[in-house]
């Protein structure tokens, strides 16, 4: 079995939880202090703080910047639920934007029309680990004195492209533009089990997410607002901070396999029936997803294609993971039935098309070429049997 995601832990990690158990201190302490210290200067900012998962740090960073009841935060739909549940729970109200048929990003041209007098953020997603559009969104927040509030669950280590008149070009990790929201679930491009992190440059908004995750506390016992138990272990943050070590050669090795697989299925003369992710400088490839087209759009032939869940099911059958993320936009999802009536026809269509393969970093070369020769085989055994069908 080939999984679509698998955790990389080695004799560091074990040996890092190790030392901590013997230590007997368990709850937050100084491992977490120091992974807070060293992923701030991975991401380029002063602050980070640490949380139970990347919900909790979502939740915290939209209370601490005092984002509640009548406020409007603007989101793509084509996200894992949590970015919306997030808003939801701090009691504002998500406004969804649609989503570019490339990025599968929110599309920055259409988030100008939907703010209103109550809007007081931007939350983008960086899905599947490629910068959002942060040029354009900075520029829309700037103008319209909104905060910026980045989903960078699947995005460790992304970054854009800063070109300055003057300046030669140089990079931007994604968390670094706005205050910055990281989950650790395994199956994320490095772990500490669950877990997830804030960053931010802001001293005033770091105070507040210290006190939000820790029941409204700055000294113990004496709480100054609601707050939350979002706390880190100091057995995730042993895990993390050896994770953090390896990410950035985690993220190459991602973007290899993608390179990979691309060239291959140009190769295989796939790419007039998949749509291929495209390979943008910054993306980190914490998903490599495909778009199985519905429709073929230089024809009106009624020949039955090969869809998305079939060849879903046929890779299944091969034991190769697969993922469809996401299957259901937000606004169509039985948790929000008063968004049900909204449309969003681009992330309507992905939600139909798109197909996650296994890009992980511990794929052998063994493993990609059976992804390569499985999605190649099934296109072709579809087009025999319809030959015969039509003969
Ligand atoms: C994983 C993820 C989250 C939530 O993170 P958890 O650690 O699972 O709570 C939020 N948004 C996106 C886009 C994610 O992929």
């Amino acid at each position: 079995m080939i999984p679509i995601a698998k955790p990389l832990l080695g004799d560091e990690e074990k040996r890092a939880v190790l030392e901590v158990l013997d230590s007997a201190k368990l709850a937050q302490g100084e491992k977490v202090a120091a992974f807070e210290k060293a992923f701030a200067q991975f991401i380029g900012v002063k602050h980070a703080i640490a949380t139970s998962n990347g919900t909790t740090a979502l939740h915290a960073a939209i209370l601490a910047h005092g984002i509640g009841k009548n406020d409007e935060v603007i989101t793509t739909p084509f996200s894992f639920i949590a970015t919306a549940n997030a808003i939801v729970m701090a009691g504002a109200t998500p406004v969804f934007v649609d989503i570019e048929e490339n990025s599968f990003n929110i599309n920055p041209d259409l988030i100008e029309s939907a703010i209103t007098s109550k809007t007081k953020a931007i939350l983008p997603v960086h899905l599947f680990g490629r910068p959002a559009d942060m040029d354009k969104i900075m520029a829309i927040a700037q103008k319209h004195n909104l905060i910026v509030i980045e989903d960078a669950c699947q995005a460790h280590g992304a970054e854009c492209l800063i070109s300055n008149a003057n300046l030669p070009t140089t990079t931007k990790k994604v968390g670094s533009f706005g205050t910055g929201c990281f989950s650790f679930y395994p199956t994320k491009n490095m772990t500490t089990g669950e877990g997830g992190i804030i960053t931010t440059n802001n001293d005033e908004v770091a105070a507040k997410l210290r006190r939000i995750i820790s029941h409204g506390s700055e000294k113990r016992y004496h709480h100054l607002h609601l707050g939350y138990n979002y706390r880190m272990t100091d057995i995730s943050a042993a895990i993390g901070l050896e994770q953090l070590k390896k990410l950035p050669n985690f993220n190459q090795k991602r973007i290899e396999n993608a390179k990979y697989l691309n060239q291959k299925f140009q190769q295989k003369g796939l790419h007039s029936k998949i749509i291929v992710p495209e390979l943008v400088d910054g993306h980190v490839f914490h998903q490599y997803t495909i778009r199985v087209k519905t429709q073929d759009e230089e024809s009106n032939n009624n020949q039955s294609k090969l869809t998305r869940d079939i060849l879903l099911h046929q890779l299944t059958a091969k034991e190769i993971g697969t993922g469809v993320f996401y299957p259901i936009p937000i606004h169509k999802q039985q948790a929000y039935p008063h968004l049900n009536h909204l449309s969003f026809p681009h992330t309507e269509k992905a939600a139909e098309e798109v197909l996650s393969l296994p890009v992980h970093p511990g794929l052998t070369n063994d493993d990609l070429y059976e992804v390569v020769d499985a999605v190649t085989l099934a296109f072709k055994n579809f087009e025999d049997s319809a030959e015969i069908k039509n003969d």
